[in-house]
């Protein structure tokens, strides 16, 4: 594993500057393993079990970088700064908000769309995953304004339903009807307000919008609007 120096770890985890941290450190509020750690200058090896065996003031440490999160994205906030209204980044606690490297979503959903959205500090592991090149699919739960007409599900299949304003057709789109108002929609691209517009050039609206699963990574039933988890590498692997 990839190591840091124990003060270069909790200033970029946002504890405080590398000056408080050996302050920290020295008033013996850094333990490993239960035993109290003396060096601020000393490497520690960066595994997914340290937040489980490091403590900082008696509390578990914050997840080291590397990290993948699933949040249930609830109505109502946005991942982009351009868009107005609360964002994602202030359902986590806020320290996180100095993490270096920072947290970022992996792709976004609309504001008025909830469900699975993943963060992650890894930009690699994130650009792998927004790749068009690499099909991560995305499944979408759609509820509708009006019955379907009964031929949706074979034009977005097709690979040519053009978007207005877009030059290149979308491609395939499968489509699983639940009821004349209700269906779920698997892309494996991310067009602007994809499945809105989808719906729009069949001349229909949408009504509610949820992502339940990202590749093979379903959204928990029990993870409820605004929580969130870190991903074990077994869950980020159901990813690509
Ligand atoms: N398609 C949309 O229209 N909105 C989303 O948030 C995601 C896909």
């Amino acid at each position: 594993p990839t190591t840091l120096r124990l003060d270069r770890l909790l200033a970029n985890l946002g504890y405080g500057s590398r000056r408080e941290i050996q302050q920290m450190v020295r008033a013996g509020f850094v333990t490993l393993d239960g035993a109290e750690l003396e060096d601020a200058d000393q490497r520690i090896a960066i595994t997914p079990d340290l937040s489980a065996r490091m403590q900082i003031d008696g509390a578990p440490l914050d997840p080291p970088p590397g990290l993948v999160l699933m949040l249930h994205k609830p109505l109502g906030v946005t991942c982009s700064h351009k868009e107005a209204g609360p964002l994602v980044y202030g359902l986590f606690p806020s320290r996180w908000r100095s993490r270096d490297p920072a947290l970022s979503t992996i792709g976004r959903l609309d504001k008025e769309t909830s469900g699975l959205l993943l963060l992650t500090d890894d930009g690699a592991l994130l650009h792998r995953i927004i790749s068009p090149r690499n099909h991560v699919t995305k499944r979408y739960h759609v509820i509708l304004d009006r019955p379907m007409r009964g031929d949706e599900a074979e034009i977005f299949a097709a690979g040519t339903l053009m978007l207005d304003g877009e030059d290149k057709p979308l491609l395939p789109v499968p489509m699983e009807v639940i009821s004349p108002t209700e269906a779920y929609v698997t892309l494996t691209e991310g067009r602007y307000h994809q499945v809105r517009r989808m719906f729009a050039a069949v001349g229909n609206h949408v009504t509610a919008l949820h992502r339940d699963r990202v590749g093979d990574l379903a959204l928990p039933n029990d993870l409820e609007p605004g929580q969130y988890r870190v991903l074990s590498e077994a869950d980020v692997s159901l990813v690509l």
